[in-house]
């Protein structure tokens, strides 16, 4: 039997970053406001460590966000063959953990509500049906389902699969900040690197990633290249006290542009993250902060004018990785990062993370010496399959 259970202002469909980000938001700037989130899972959050540019936060969200944030650094390096660099760029992150505690806080005394183990079946703009048959109403409902709700995969795209082993040391980590791209690994399966980022002397997070033309992962592999790049960094034994694994899309059609749709959708299931990075963080805060100042009935609107605001450097961003996953070879993909954080400086950097990279940003990224492989007959060859950079420049 279906029902009306009850009535919020905002529903948000799933439990993840941009529902919690948007629940944050909503809470500061609309304190009456009440929301229910719906998570399939029993616990909010997944088993993530979201990375970000703190600076890239604008104004009016640094307060809200600023419990999120799990460890800061004040800068951060790179590596490559025959290049390294260090970056005076303040990175931060927030783990599944922290997110959950404050997060899960804004449901303990408003009335807001969570509800976990609970999957959604369809929504539309003002409802969400759950499995049971409960419908509930909101002035505005946002699927924000995650990743796994775009579904389709044979559009055109790469992807950025990683896993990441958290361990503890014997013997203290070299580095006291962030590597987050270590190339000077062997190039297998397309751009290879590891990331880590050291949470203390003896615990770090360390990923192993891949920018591949596949998206299956090869967990044992993956472990196996950690366990020879720990053994290589540091002396002693060490153990694993958490594992995660991920696989984005990083599309370079037109598919999945950052939109407004009806019901609307925010995080991944909106198009809201950069394609060229995988990352969503600073798309879905700016997203959460746009629907968060108006009213619930012109949440649409304000989604719509972000959308647009975006759509050019979304469509560049896809442009890259059309350079990168059809016209480079995957063994010399490498070079173009190596490339990127030569030529650009810090602020372009910055910016370029935070989708908020300007039309110069885009011709520096993208003039100069190509890739090994990379000539004007392969250029002009293969440029049908992706999405047109004339569009922006
Ligand atoms: C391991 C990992 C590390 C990452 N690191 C970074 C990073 O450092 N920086 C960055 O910016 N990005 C990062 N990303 C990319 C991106 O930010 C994350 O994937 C992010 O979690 C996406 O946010 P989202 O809200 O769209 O989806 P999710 O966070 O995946 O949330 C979706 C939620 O919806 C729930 N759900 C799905 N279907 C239903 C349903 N029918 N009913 C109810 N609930 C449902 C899911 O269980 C899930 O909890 C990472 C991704 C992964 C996988």
């Amino acid at each position: 039997m279906i029902f009306h259970a009850d009535h919020f202002d905002y529903v948000l469909v799933g439990g993840g970053l941009q529902s919690g980000l948007l629940t944050l938001a909503i809470h500061h700037h609309q304190p009456s406001s009440r929301v229910l989130m719906i998570e399939q899972e029993s616990e909010l959050a997944g088993n993530h460590t979201w990375s970000f540019h703190p600076n890239d936060v604008p104004k009016t969200a640094k307060s809200w966000l600023s419990p999120l944030i799990a460890h800061q650094w004040e800068g951060y390096q790179v590596r490559f063959p025959k290049f390294s660099r260090h970056l005076h760029l303040t990175y931060a992150c927030c783990t599944s953990e922290r997110f959950r505690k404050v997060v899960g806080s804004h449901f303990l005394n408003s009335s807001s509500v969570l509800l976990t183990s609970t999957k959604v079946d369809s929504i539309s703009d003002t409802n969400a049906v759950v499995k049971n048959g409960n419908v509930y109403h909101g002035a505005v409902v946002v699927d924000c389902r995650g990743p796994s709700s775009i579904g389709a995969t044979d559009v055109g795209m790469g992807y950025q699969k990683f896993v990441g082993l958290e361990i503890e040391l014997e013997q203290d980590w070299p580095d006291s900040q962030p590597t987050i791209m270590d190339g000077c690994t062997d190039q297998i399966d397309g751009f290879r690197f590891v990331y880590t980022l050291p949470f203390s002397k003896r615990r770090v997070l360390v990923e192993d990633t891949c920018f591949s033309d596949r998206s299956e992962i090869n967990r044992t592999e993956h472990i196996d290249r950690i366990k020879s790049y720990v053994g290589d960094r540091v002396a002693g034994s060490w153990r694993v006290l958490r594992e995660e694994s991920g696989c984005l899309p990083m599309p370079f059609s037109a598919a999945f542009l950052p939109r407004a749709t009806r019901p609307l959708s925010g995080g991944y299931a909106g198009g809201w993250f950069h394609a060229a990075t995988g990352y969503s963080f600073p798309m879905s805060i700016r997203f959460a902060e746009a629907v968060a100042k108006v009213s619930p009935e012109n949440a649409w609107h304000a989604v719509e004018e972000l959308a647009i605001r975006h759509r050019k450097r979304a469509i560049f961003s896809r442009f890259l990785n059309g350079l990168l996953f059809r016209l480079v070879r995957p063994d010399t993909r490498w070079q173009i990062f190596r490339r990127f954080y030569r030529v650009l400086s810090e602020d372009a950097i910055a910016r370029f993370y935070s989708h908020e990279f300007t039309s110069m940003d885009a011709t520096r990224i993208v003039v100069g010496k190509p890739p090994a492989g990379l000539t004007p007959w392969r250029f002009l060859r293969t440029r049908k399959a992706m999405v047109c950079p004339s569009t922006v420049l």
